[in-house]
């Protein structure tokens, strides 16, 4: 690393006039190429030299076609030389880090290999419909909730409209529909009443549930996880149930076979089937939705995304689009910077992974980098399922549909499902999901128009592989299925899109196309998931694959986690 300070060094010093020079020539070439991207003749990246310097290159694909906001994105400013901090990816919980620490006055630079901010958290556009690619409802974006709280810190509450899922969802099983509020009072009432013996058990798994959620929601960034007493008598919920599956909690307090089912269905947004979740990955993916509502945001979802990209550089900081992070560099065992597919390096006195922890440890550090220990305990780690998703802009209004998410059962057998899915299989008859998004958000569809989203669990290593005649069947299958709700969806389907596991893997980076980041099972949740520091001095973790776990809410409070660790580090003098 001497040889890059050196250069850089020389470079200051000389090339002080020719600085100038290229400052110019940048205001220039940025200003033509924006003339460029409005006239559509394609657009601009920004490249940085291992200098001071930007350099324009001509881009390949257009990806100043968009928004404002993401046209704003793709011209970063100049950068400075040595970071304070730099995040590898710009999904949302790198994002939130970064915005954190920039507002502190750090310099932070974010460097996302894809042509736009978000990471799962993105949205496309097809011959005049627009489509989340993933994220469909979020929790904690009402007043006080995490999302909304920090919203309001960066002044964006007014630029970000949610609007509010009430009820949240329904469930078809074969005889029965439940529907389920976004209010747990409501929702426990309604449970109630259908299994008037059971209340007690309900509301007894429900506060287990909560008290777990707020005590993880109270744990500082600096807590001592080797120090067992305090653990256990800080967070006795946490302690309690940290070995236990969400299974064993029902079975503790309720006794009615479908109510269990009822409650269990939720634990399909942990991928898991309810013996094998957590109760800490559960409770996360319960109270995070049932604290302060559950909502979807107006327009497209990765205004959350873009809108924070934005502050973040209203506060200097620094987006690398379309650049792919190769390499941690270290220097003694320590994380000193970074080293791009372009052959780019960059330092910074910290370096975060917003990506997938394996790729982290495995390839951009390498397996000699790291102990012994954690590697064995890497190789043992189980990523979450995926899916399959089928897009479809389809002609006509959804009013036959009386919400907007609904999940479609057809028996209550949850855990044959999984163990189909275990085995590489899906099964016949798997349940599967249906969103009409357009119902909701209108603008994503044409007049007289609407979008559906019909999605299943899906292994990545599908026994049958991932190939157009496999995405043809399945996509036939969830047509045919979904025919149920929406009487002759196949006559009407305009547009068509479809995301597979690889799919997901290939937008995000993810190990095996994970939707959450680790499964939540209890050796890999709460106080036993990754944290956010690792054993390499330096280098830190935020996103889905450190604590608490998967899902916008829960990586807002990751990368706020992150942020904290690693300032009260620069508050101390560390750096
Ligand atoms: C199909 C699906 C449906 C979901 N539905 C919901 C939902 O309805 N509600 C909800 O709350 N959550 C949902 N989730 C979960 C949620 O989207 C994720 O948990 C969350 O977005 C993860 O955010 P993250 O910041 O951890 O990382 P990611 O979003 O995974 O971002 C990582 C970023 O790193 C970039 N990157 C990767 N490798 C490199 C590299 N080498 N160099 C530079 N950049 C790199 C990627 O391009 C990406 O932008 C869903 C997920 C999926 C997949």
């Amino acid at each position: 690393m001497a040889g890059v300070k050196t250069f850089r060094s020389y470079a200051i010093s000389n090339f002080a006039s020719l600085a100038i020079t290229i400052e110019l020539f940048w205001w220039i070439g940025l200003h033509t190429a924006k003339t460029f991207c409005l006239f559509g003749f394609g657009s601009v990246e920004v490249a940085h030299h291992r200098s001071e310097f930007l350099i324009f290159i001509p881009s390949r694909r257009g990806i100043c076609g968009g928004s404002t906001e993401s046209e704003k994105l793709c011209y970063t400013g100049k950068i400075m030389p040595d970071m304070d901090v730099i995040i590898i990816g710009a999904g949302v919980a790198g994002l939130t880090c970064g915005c954190l620490l920039a507002q502190k006055g750090l310099k932070v630079l974010i460097v996302e290999k894809n042509q736009k901010i978000g990471g799962c958290c993105s949205s496309f556009r097809k011959e005049g419909f627009s489509f989340d690619l993933s994220v469909q409802s979020l929790g904690e974006c009402q007043e006080g909730g995490r999302i909304w709280n920090f919203l309001k810190k960066f002044d964006l509450l007014d630029q970000i409209r949610f609007i509010s899922l009430e009820p949240a969802r329904e469930y078809h099983f074969p005889d029965q529909k439940i529907v389920q509020s976004s209010q747990l009072e409501t929702h426990i009432e309604n449970l109630s009443r259908l299994f008037s013996k059971e209340r007690e058990g309900i509301e007894k798994v429900y506060d287990v549930l909560r008290k777990i959620f707020d005590e993880f929601s109270k744990i500082p960034s600096s807590f001592n996880w080797f120090d067992p007493s305090s653990f256990s008598s800080q967070f006795p919920f946490l302690s309690k149930y940290k070995d236990k599956t969400f299974g064993q909690l029902l079975n503790e307090h309720l006794s009615h076979p479908f109510l269990k089912t009822i409650l269990s269905i939720r634990s399909s947004y942990g991928l898991l089937p309810p013996e094998e979740v957590s109760v800490a990955g559960m409770a996360g993916i319960e109270m995070s939705y049932f604290n302060h509502g559950v909502s979807c945001v107006e327009e497209k979802v990765e205004e959350l995304p873009l809108k924070m990209g934005g502050v973040f550089e209203r506060m200097n900081g620094k987006i690398f689009l379309e650049q792919e992070v190769e390499k941690i560099m270290t220097e003694q065992k320590r994380a000193i910077g970074i080293k791009l597919k372009s052959g780019q390096e960059f330092t910074g006195k910290v370096i975060v992974s917003n990506i997938d922890a394996q790729r982290t440890f495995s390839t951009l550090l390498g397996e000699d980098q790291i102990p012994s220990g954690f590697r064995s305990k890497l190789k043992g780690m189980r990523p979450s399922l995926s899916y399959f998703i089928l897009y479809l802009g389809i002609d006509g209004e959804l009013e036959e549909l009386s919400v907007s998410n609904n999940e479609v059962f057809f028996d209550d057998q949850l855990s044959e499902e999984y163990q189909a899915l275990y085995e590489n299989r899906i099964p016949n008859g798997a349940p599967f999901y249906l969103l009409a998004p357009s119902r909701v958000n209108p603008s994503h569809a044409p007049e007289g128009k609407s979008t559906l989203c019909l999605s299943m669990k899906a292994p990545y290593h599908f026994s049958r592989g991932w190939d157009q005649k496999v995405i043809d069947d399945l996509s036939q299958y969830l047509i045919l299925k979904a025919s149920v709700l929406v009487p002759d969806l196949n006559k009407r389907i305009l547009v068509r899109a479809e995301a597979t596991p690889k799919t997901i893997e290939k937008w995000t980076g993810n190990f095996q196309g994970a939707a959450y980041g680790w499964a939540q099972i209890p050796g890999q949740s709460g106080i036993l998931r990754l944290q956010r520091t690792t054993p390499i001095p330096n280098l830190f973790l935020t996103g889905h694959w450190t604590s608490p776990g998967g899902g916008i809410a829960a990586v807002v409070a990751s990368g706020e986690l992150t942020a904290e660790a690693i300032w009260s580090k620069f508050e101390r003098g560390e750096f």
